[in-house]
């Protein structure tokens, strides 16, 4: 089976990884601490933030990044239809209004047009989600956040590494959210998250919520949360980060193979300009039988994702419009094998078989 993620990594930096474990162990240090606090400035670095902050998963980033900027009852949070639950559920989760609204046919990323057409008096702030790695229109977004008032956060779970007009993600937002689940570009052993932000205010806000509400020991300025990032994980991605912009790199490489070889098909492919290609998709038509008949091949492909957000329960009646793009998307959408270790005759095989498939389907 050709496998959609692969997690595995080279000998080298497995032993690195152990001994990190090891040496972790041995400190008796395990939540928060001097691991964490090394993690956070080289991520910092990396992404040329002025602060980040680690906490305990993608999904608390979003919320703790909401409640630093604000963001609660009463308010509306603009965000895209079509994308993982967790950017809508965090609008949820801290008590305000996810408004959700179309996406672009071609990125799958938020319509900056349809988002600017939500806007209502109520509108506090606007998430765009950098589906697949695929950054979305940042100046854009930045532009119609300066014009109405708004605050951005962005959704960067899939998109560690990735640029939006040649500047790290965060740089054009009040807050921007990384997931480090284990099957992110940058992935832990476990669960893990950051929230970058280039307000030293907010970072305070985040670095309270995560501890409870801490601000000196056992005073409580604010109903927090426990969400901080362990010591192990940590210690795991301090290993890994040095390598992430060669795994994109790799990524990026696969897809052009990929784009290359499926050119001639009755196909469309979400192609990334900037992006770091979490996930390789493509729209087809009969998307159903295709993905099973490619399962029979011996490739693993997956829909990401099969509901368009308004179409899931607790988000009944929160759409702008009809999403017409992010519902049409949901129903051709399918994620092919994409991940470093994907050798390039097993991109091949993959096309081939998506062009018989096809074929055969006529
Ligand atoms: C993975 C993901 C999240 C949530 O991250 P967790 O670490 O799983 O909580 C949020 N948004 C998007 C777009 C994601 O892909």
């Amino acid at each position: 089976m050709i496998r959609l993620f692969d997690v595995s990594l080279p000998e080298a930096v497995q032993g690195g990884l152990e001994a990190a474990v090891l040496e972790t162990l041995r400190t008796g240090q395990f939540v928060l601490g001097e691991r964490v606090a090394r993690f956070e400035a080289e991520f910092a670095a990396y992404t040329d933030a002025a602060h980040a902050v680690g906490v305990g998963s993608g999904m608390d980033a979003l919320v703790l990044s909401l409640r630093a900027l604000g963001v609660g009852p009463g308010d509306e949070v603009i965000v895209p239809a079509l994308s993982f639950y967790a950017s809508a559920e965090a609008v949820l989760q801290v008590g305000a209004e996810p408004v959700l609204v179309d996406v672009e046919p071609d990125t799958l990323n938020l319509s900056v047009a349809a988002a600017e057409a939500a806007v209502t008096r109520r509108t506090k702030a606007v998430m765009p989600v950098h589906l697949y790695g695929c950054p979305a229109d940042m100046l854009a977004v930045a532009e119609l956040a300066r014009s109405h008032g708004l605050k951005v956060i962005e959704d960067a779970a899939q998109a560690s590494g990735a640029t939006s007009d040649g500047r790290p993600l965060g740089s054009l937002s009040d807050a921007c959210c990384y997931s480090f689940y284990p099957t992110k570009n940058l992935g832990a052993a476990g669960d893990g998250g950051m929230v970058t932000t280039p307000h030293g205010s907010v970072a305070e806000q985040v670095r309270l919520l995560r501890v409870h509400g801490t601000t000196r020991p056992f005073y409580h300025e604010a109903v927090g949360y426990t969400s901080r990032l362990d010591a192990l994980q940590a210690a795991l991605l301090s290993v890994k980060l040095p390598h992430l912009d060669g795994w994109n790199a790799r990524r990026r490489a696969l897809a052009r193979r990929y784009d290359a070889a499926l050119a001639d098909l009755p196909i469309r492919v979400i192609r990334q300009l900037e992006g770091v290609y979490h996930l390789y998709v493509v729209r087809v038509p009969e998307r159903d039988m295709v993905t099973r008949d490619l399962n029979q091949a011996g490739v693993e492909a997956r829909v990401y994702y099969p509901h368009a957000l308004p179409d899931l329960p607790p988000l009944k009646g929160k759409a702008h419009g009809d999403c017409r793009e992010a519902r049409a998307a949901a129903r051709e959408v399918l994620a092919l094998p994409m991940h470093p270790n994907l050798r390039d005759d097993e991109v091949d095989h993959v096309a081939q078989a998506l062009a018989h498939t096809l074929k055969v389907l006529g």
